[in-house]
């Protein structure tokens, strides 16, 4: 994989693929972890002359222009981040976008509109998808990748135009790219994973291919009750893929067979509903009853994880144990990101909502040994697969 240093950029339009899918609401940026996680490669781009292009992605427009879903506000604040102008072409590869890509001057940035509201983006058809990237690709002269939280995505800003054009890594791939490098070639034992969050069948996939690299699974978040099914429990209203549970229990089966420990909460906070102020309980996590749904972790449950995580030296944490934007349904989260925060083991939390997590509690980064912007991209790491992002550059 080359590094952005191997290119020539200077007075060259430099295409850079990046991951800004920010969580907004009302409208507003609530996070921009990951536009700041993006700055070095602009600026390092920029301070070598080059003429930047930036395409990325926010949501899911399902290939729809979705005006909520616009990346103009990221280009505001991604200008107030690099305090100089950043361009904002509300056209992806048409005419205007064309015109607006010629009149950038030397270490200028414009930033593309999001490039999902093209439904060829994420097509299962190459031809589609092939496209798209050569409408791209005739906007520069050379690819950067600096997407983590895509680089698991066959799609046609990520694998389909980094064929057609000179590319590199950017430093955020670069250095993500080590940190799952060490720890699929060399962690050390015992190694835990603690798994939750709201994506629960991209999860439970993963899961499977993670039994043989780790020695202990802590499920919580939107995810334990799909396990909490599987062992034979009533879940309520809480979040539940029913056509999952089978592969549940196989995984389960699987885990027994290999030693490896898979730890699910015993005690749940449990709603009325989905609303920050519910009416709102803590009950044992194998009898939530018909009209009541799981929104985080109980206090037993973090004890319990944070022993099972005191003498690991390795942990990898993805997805919030509860619905942390709401502070009655938080404490879980919190606690196990403090209870992280302390270990002197190798700790890398993935996953978007989990980083922010991290930053709404105002714990420092630092106190991790490393901060991943990808969520997805960082799980199919680790199962040990070859991504298809990052194998596309290692063809140059
Ligand atoms: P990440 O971005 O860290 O990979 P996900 O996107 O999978 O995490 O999930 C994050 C979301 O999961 C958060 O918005 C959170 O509110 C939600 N979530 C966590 N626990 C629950 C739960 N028990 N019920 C519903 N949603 C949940
Ligand atoms: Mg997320």
């Amino acid at each position: 994989m080359r590094s952005i240093d191997d290119l020539d950029v200077f007075g060259r339009t430099v295409l850079v693929r990046a991951d800004l899918n920010v969580p907004m609401a009302d409208g507003e940026i609530s996070d921009d972890g990951r536009i700041r996680a993006c700055l070095p490669t602009l600026t390092a781009l920029t301070d070598r002359g080059a003429r930047v292009v930036v395409v990325a992605h926010l949501g899911r427009p399902k290939g729809q222009v979705a005006p909520e879903l616009s990346l103009a506000p990221v280009a505001a604040r991604l200008s107030e981040l690099l305090e100089r102008p950043v361009q904002f072409s509300s056209e992806l590869t048409g005419m205007r976008a064309q015109s607006a890509v010629a009149e950038l001057g030397d270490g200028e940035i414009l930033l593309l509109e999001n490039v999902r509201f093209d439904s060829r983006e994420t097509s299962k058809d190459p031809a589609q998808r092939r496209l798209l990237a050569n409408e791209l690709a005739s906007l520069a002269d050379l690819y950067v990748s600096d997407g983590f939280g895509v680089v698991h995505r066959e799609q046609a800003s990520v694998t389909d135009v980094a064929q057609l054009l000179p590319n590199a890594a950017g430093r955020l791939v670069a250095s993500e790219s080590q940190v799952f490098d060490r720890l699929i070639t060399d962690p050390k034992r015992p190694y835990g994973v603690v798994l939750g969050g709201a994506k629960v069948s991209d999860k439970l996939g993963v899961i499977g291919n993670l039994l043989s690299r780790v020695d202990r699974i802590l499920v919580g978040g939107g995810m334990c009750f799909t396990f909490l099914a599987a062992a034979g429990h009533p879940v309520g209203d809480s979040l539940l893929e029913a056509d999952q549970v089978e592969t549940v229990r196989q995984v389960l089966a699987d885990a027994a067979d290999r030693g490896v420990e898979v730890v699910l909460p015993v005690d749940i906070v449990v709603a009325r509903e989905f609303s920050p102020d519910s009416e709102y309980a803590t009950v044992a996590a194998d009898s939530i009853e018909a009209g009541w749904m799981g929104m985080d972790i109980g206090p037993r449950t973090v004890e319990l994880f944070t022993e099972k995580l005191a003498d690991a030296r390795t942990v990898v944490w993805n997805g919030p144990m509860g619905v942390f934007e709401m502070p009655a349904f938080s404490i879980g989260t919190r606690a196990v990101a403090e209870a992280l925060a302390d270990t002197t083991s190798f700790t890398v939390i993935g996953g978007g909502d989990s980083a922010a997590a991290i930053r709404a509690f105002d714990i420092a980064d630092d106190r991790y040994s490393h901060v991943s912007t990808g969520g997805g991209a960082s799980l199919e790491f680790l199962e040990g697969k070859l991504l298809p992002g990052l194998a596309v550059l290692e063809d140059h």
